[in-house]
């Protein structure tokens, strides 16, 4: 009978799990990937994406070109059941619940991110993970430089152009010297903009940056990063954040709009509710890859805890979450689901090392390659040999070869085609003393209080005298948007570190008009409150 595999993920470690299984077993088997997207992300060009090196769709690649003779099924993974051997997941437009079974089942999820613990983190800050986190950071840049380049007000051009990312890890050191790369390059095109306006910050905990690296790399990626003006602070890390300023850990109140989180990595939320055993907040796993207690569950990739020998128990005893332990992990279950169905012993994985490389953008990197250790533009170049030559597809190499070509002969693109994050339904934090929003601004949000309070003040019609409120935890503002206002007739002010659910001015009007009773309760607060009565001005209606 046909073995039926099924893989959980189409990243490195899925795709090439299956991949090497078809190699290995032919037609044997049955395999099935499931991923949440119908393409293969290659997260490591994503500070390319980000930083306008290349397209988006060339960081990419349709799973279902490299999967030929594998099934491939586009659903969200919802929960395994080990007993009758089965996984449920959601797929097509209905979202309806299917039951897939498995002889053998591969974990390989990748991890997500949690920046709950720091405040504002999670509500402010950009993760670097997924495609549209490298789409929406690149539109963000650029629509703060061309804020930058018109506002009149200091306070405003010094927060846009004061950009701050979180972790000096590989992801964090690629996508900050990308975005330089792309500030530098671009200002020719903000006559308003200084360059010595731009202040880049990149804040590490550690005493180092690049840990995955030897520390002479580390150093000399530090000096060619603060050399092109990126600020590193090591042994710093963030306390918290809003929307317009974040606070180190050495009290330092950094004036942003731009915050970028490469710290934070944890399980998905499908792995995390797995009854599995977990540790570090990874699915623990024995050295052959079966995930403990369990004869045909396996994990590998970022979500899997592989131990390197026996007895692991610190750190750097387990294989850490890249690319290329991914890959060899993959090739190494492919042997021993191969040996578990012919009932062979299976093998303890072993990583040969090729290396390790780093852009740090500008057509500089490091790299250690056999032992040899390599800086600056030789290193660069090998980083995109390398990479060109491990990207899946010969197509995507292509296409990639192009972009970089196209990039080293001409100037940035400043173009902003994919708008900026779209937030829906958020929270927002500010500051005590914060300003919310100020009289004659654009309406185009509304407001609830999570916690803290919020000061009102405005012009009261009648009298011509200033007013002032203080709204509390459950009190609202902003709702003038049901009677058609556009602009703001008082100014919102934090009075302590405050907490607002924001709704943007379309999902207020949208819920106003599915959900009666959510109109009449504004209609009637706004006729209880007198502002129904404040006229909507007539360059308010548009
Ligand atoms: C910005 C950045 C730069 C990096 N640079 C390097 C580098 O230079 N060198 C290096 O070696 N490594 C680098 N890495 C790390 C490397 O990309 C990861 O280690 C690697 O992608 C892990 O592979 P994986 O298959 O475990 O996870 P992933 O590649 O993340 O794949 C997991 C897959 O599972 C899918 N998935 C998750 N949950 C669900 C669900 N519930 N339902 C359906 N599908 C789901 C996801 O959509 C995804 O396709 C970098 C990472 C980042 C983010």
């Amino acid at each position: 009978m046909v073995c039926r595999i099924l893989i959980l993920g189409g990243g490195f470690a899925g795709l090439y799990a299956a991949r090497n299984i078809q190699r290995l077993m032919g037609r044997n088997v049955d395999i099935e990937i499931v991923n949440r997207e119908n393409y293969f992300v290659f997260q490591p060009l994503l500070p390319e994406v980000a930083g306008g090196a290349i397209s988006a769709v060339n960081a990419v690649s349709p799973l279902r070109f490299l999967t030929k003779g594998i099934s491939m099924r586009k659903a969200e993974i919802d929960s395994i059941d080990p007993t009758s051997q089965t996984v449920t997941v959601f797929q097509g437009v209905q979202r309806r619940p299917t039951i897939l079974n498995y002889d053998h089942l591969i974990i390989a999820l990748g991890s997500g991110s949690d920046l709950s613990r720091t405040p504002g983190l999670h509500e402010h800050a950009f993760t670097m993970k997924t495609l549209s986190d490298a789409q929406s950071l690149r539109a963000h840049i650029i629509e703060r430089l061309e804020h930058a380049d018109v506002t009149r007000l200091p306070e405003v051009k010094k927060g846009a152009l004061t950009f701050t990312v979180i972790g000096g890890g590989f992801s964090g050191i690629e996508t900050v010297g990308e975005i330089k790369e792309l500030i530098d390059r671009s200002l020719r095109y903000y006559p308003n903009i200084k360059k010595s306006e731009i202040r880049v910050v990149v804040l590490e905990f550690a005493d180092r940056i690049l840990n995955e690296m030897p520390e002479s790399l580390a150093k000399y990626a530090q000096k060619n990063l603060t050399r092109r003006g990126i600020e590193i602070q090591l042994g710093v890390g963030v306390s918290g954040c809003t929307g317009t300023q974040l606070v180190t850990t050495a009290d330092e109140i950094i004036d942003t709009r731009t915050i970028v989180a490469t710290i934070g990595n944890s399980p998905s939320s499908a792995v995390s509710k797995m009854p599995l055993t977990f540790q570090h907040g990874r699915i623990l796993v024995g050295r052959d890859f079966r995930v403990h207690g369990h004869q045909n569950i396996w994990s590998i990739g970022d979500c899997a805890l592989i131990p390197m020998k026996e007895d692991a128990s610190h750190r750097d005893d387990f294989a850490p979450p890249t690319a290329q332990f991914a890959v060899q992990e993959a090739k190494q279950i492919a042997s021993n689901i191969k040996a578990a169905i012919g009932r062979q012993p299976l093998e303890a994985f072993k990583y040969t090392s090729k290396g390790s490389l780093a852009s740090l953008g500008a057509g500089r990197g490091v790299a250690e390659i056999f032992g040899i250790k390599l800086t600056g533009r030789t290193a660069w170049l090998l980083w995109r040999v390398y990479y060109l030559a491990f990207l899946p597809g010969m197509q995507t190499r292509i296409s990639v070869l192009w972009n970089w070509l196209m990039d080293w002969f001409s100037s940035r693109s400043v173009v902003q085609i994919n708008s900026e994050k779209q937030h829906g339904v958020r929270d927002v934090l500010y500051r005590a003393g914060d300003r919310i929003y100020e009289t004659g601004a654009r309406a185009d949000g509304f407001y609830t209080i999570v916690s803290g309070s919020v000061r009102i003040t405005g012009i009261d019609e009648n009298t011509g005298k200033e007013t002032s409120r203080v709204l509390g935890v459950g009190e609202h503002f902003g709702e003038r948007l049901l009677k058609g206002a556009t602009r703001r007739i008082a100014t919102a002010v934090a009075v302590d570190d405050t907490k607002v659910l924001g709704l943007t001015r379309d999902e207020f009007l949208k819920l106003a008009e599915g959900l009666p009773f959510f109109h009449d309760y504004f209609e009637n607060h706004l006729e209880a409150s007198g502002l129904g009565q404040v006229p909507v001005l007539s360059d308010d209606k548009h």
